[in-house]
């Protein structure tokens, strides 16, 4: 990978944002900021904030994957953001949104950087075997109201290079491409896509989008390593279940794990 100076580019805008968005509700407040701790704690702290809220910030202090893991969220390269949800969901369902973003955030880079992503399940979008985007959804219930969701996605878009610990397993949209993407049409074309993937679920639920979130798989027909609180074991991921979860025959047996519960690695490599 280079080691050039990284390219700062270009302020996110609100204006360019809202002109290019499709969205009925999906980013109709968005709050921005220069350097925040991070997006998903900001929206915590504005859970009162409207359905569909977005907080975008041009750098995160303390940005977060799951488990408390860090997201390196280096000044004005990435895009860090996090969509405030209140779904008439029960509980049970909330575990769902983090594939249905996944799908979304492919479909939007697809589309508009027409990068070849794919989902490594269940929070990963990645590329050459490398990490471009994590995604952490978390579930608050505000006493006497229902769910809220925060959404948070860090996508890395025109970072040269990557902090030593993650460079073996970190890639962004320039460093696939070699072109610099303007973060705003990026944003925009996320929640756009979101939104559209999200009424699908809110409306016919997880099932209706299986077919296309296993066609986007990156873990499902591959040998993986899973990473559980017992311990690691190898085992072969056959599919996705209509609940989410991942679906591995292990000696012998066929499993289900959750999100929650596991991380999933390659054999060889991150994937
Ligand atoms: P996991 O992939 O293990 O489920 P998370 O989704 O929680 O992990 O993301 C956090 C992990 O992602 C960190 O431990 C680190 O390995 C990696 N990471 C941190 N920042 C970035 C980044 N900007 N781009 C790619 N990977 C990152």
């Amino acid at each position: 990978m280079k080691k050039e100076k990284p390219t700062m580019t270009e302020k996110i805008s609100q204006n360019t944002i809202k002109k290019l968005l499709t969205t009925r509700y999906i980013g109709k407040n968005i709050f921005c900021y220069d350097t925040i701790d991070s997006t998903n704690t900001e929206a915590k702290r504005k859970l009162s904030s409207p359905d569909g809220s977005v907080f975008i910030a041009e750098h995160q202090q303390k940005g977060r994957g799951r488990l408390s893991r860090v997201w390196e969220s280096e000044k004005s390269c990435g895009i860090y953001m996090s969509v405030l949800l209140k779904p008439q969901l029960s509980p049970d369902s909330v575990p769902e949104i983090t594939p249905v973003t996944g799908l979304a955030v492919a479909s939007a880079l697809r589309k508009i950087c027409n990068v070849p992503v794919l989902i490594k399940w269940p929070n990963d979008i990645v590329i050459s075997g490398k990490k471009l985007c994590g995604i952490l959804a978390e579930l608050t219930i505000p006493e006497g109201e229902i769910p809220h969701v925060i959404v948070g996605i860090g996508i890395n878009v025109n970072n040269h290079s990557f902090p030593d610990g993650i460079s073996d397993i970190a890639t962004s949209i320039f460093c696939e491409t070699e072109k610099t993407f303007d973060r705003s049409e990026i944003v925009a074309a996320v929640l756009s896509e979101f939104e559209r993937y999200y009424e699908i679920f809110l409306n016919y639920g997880f099932p209706a989008l299986l077919k296309e979130y296993t066609e986007l798989s990156a873990t499902v027909n591959r040998e993986v390593e899973i990473i559980s609180p017992t311990g690691c074991y190898r085992a072969f991921a056959t599919g996705i279940d209509p609940d989410g979860s991942l679906i591995i025959s292990h000696n012998g047996k066929t499993e289900k794990v959750s999100s929650g519960e596991v991380s999933v690695r390659g054999i060889y490599r991150y994937v």
